[in-house]
């Protein structure tokens, strides 16, 4: 099969949808790989490593669109690569199309097999491509709250580890799933002091097998959030409920209830965020205060990381590209309901029903 990847054109988007290790295996096994020029030099990874790995490098996206089998991105495709796909072609990466009509007619257009990276499944029921993004934003997220906690950033002033004679700063993660896991690992290997909420009692179970008395784990209601407020130096928000828009859990008017510059996190931003008080905000201008209290929600952290983030995320695609190349876009779905359950549009028709639903066409 003929692999494309090219450069990413959404603003501000670094990552590449494919390493050069990752185009060494697809090579190994038989199939080409090519490469827009510069694709992944942001982030140092050099038109050379692919070559290396046995890609070729092409100057176009046009060149790409027009020979490749299979499309390899990040983000979903702008309008202009919308354009350029074709019926048989496969197209790999995350989509988002619920929320976004335009894309999901261009695609429907497009007579395109479009595998979204959000919708596949794993065995346990989790969604293992979405997976190593929230690994990402959750550790990211502590070093961004102890980034905003500085004085210079209108923080507190507040050392999230203390240091001896002085006590570490208390953080509260809301939330106890992937996100939440690796925040509180990172803020407890900064030492600081540790308490996870979550409303799921086999979810905190799991955290204090694992953790012990170095994590406080407590069930998640209002009254338990509202509690802690008053010593809390920093909330990182968490909470995802499948499908929904993410429940409000600290208002407005208990802010005044936090210590000034005292530092909210709102990971869950994505879905509309957890704290009534969030907006969305770039890498750009990541924060901004509200009744004395400093917000950090950015919307697509592990931009931030584009490295990182690019390997993390291939590390999770790269096997399902191998079946896709291997056995052919039709039989690898047939083959894996799992991978099947990330096709969203077919040959000018939805295959997804939720997208369907929501955007009102026939499933
Ligand atoms: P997850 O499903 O692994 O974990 C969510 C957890 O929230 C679950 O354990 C669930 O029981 C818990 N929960 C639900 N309602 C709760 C409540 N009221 N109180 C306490 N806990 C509650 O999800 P995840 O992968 O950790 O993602 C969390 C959020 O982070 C999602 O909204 C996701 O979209 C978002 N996210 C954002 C970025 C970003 O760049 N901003 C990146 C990755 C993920």
């Amino acid at each position: 099969m003929l692999i494309g990847v090219p450069k990413e054109i959404k603003n501000h988007e670094y990552r590449i949808g494919l390493t050069p290790a990752g185009a060494r295996e697809l090579g190994a096994l038989g199939h080409q790989v090519i490469v827009q020029r510069d694709g992944g030099k942001s982030i140092g990874l050099t038109d050379d490593q692919y070559v290396k790995a046995g890609a070729e490098i092409v100057d176009t996206p046009d060149e790409i669109f027009a020979r490749a089998d299979m499309i390899i991105k990040v983000k979903e495709p702008q309008p202009v690569e919308c354009a350029m796909l074709r019926p048989g072609q496969v197209l790999y990466t995350y989509l988002h199309l619920a929320p976004d009509p335009e894309q999901t007619k261009a695609l429907v257009a497009s007579g395109a097999t479009c595998i979204a990276y959000e919708t596949v499944t794993d065995r346990k029921g989790g969604l293992p491509l979405l997976a190593p993004m929230s690994e990402v934003a959750g550790r990211m997220s502590i070093q961004a709250g102890a980034h905003a906690l500085e004085k210079a950033q209108g923080g507190s002033g507040i050392l999230l580890g203390g240091v001896p004679g002085v006590k570490p700063a208390e953080v509260m993660v809301i939330g106890g799933g992937v996100v939440g896991i690796n925040a509180a690992r990172m803020a407890m290997g900064m030492n600081a002091h540790v308490t996870i909420l979550d409303r799921s009692l086999d979810r905190l179970k799991y955290l204090d097998e694992v953790y012990g008395d170095r994590l406080t784990t407590i069930y998640s209601t209002r009254d338990a959030i509202e509690e802690r407020l008053p010593y809390t130096d920093l909330v990182i928000g968490a909470v995802l409920i499948p499908g929904a828009a993410a429940p409000k859990l600290i208002a407005r008017e208990q802010l005044s209830l936090m210590r000034p510059g005292s530092v909210l996190v709102d990971v869950a931003i994505d879905q509309g965020g957890c704290f009534e008080t969030s907006r969305a905000t770039t890498h750009q201008n990541p924060t901004y205060e509200v009744d004395g209290i400093i917000h950090y929600c950015v919307a697509n952290m592990p931009g931030g990381v584009a490295r990182t983030s690019t390997f993390a995320l291939t590390n999770a695609t790269l096997p399902y590209a191998l079946q896709l190349a291997n056995k052919g876009a039709r039989q690898a779905l047939l083959d894996d309901e799992h991978l099947r359950n990330g096709l969203n549009v077919h040959a000018g028709k939805i295959t997804y029903q939720a997208v369907a639903t929501d955007l009102g066409y026939a499933y």
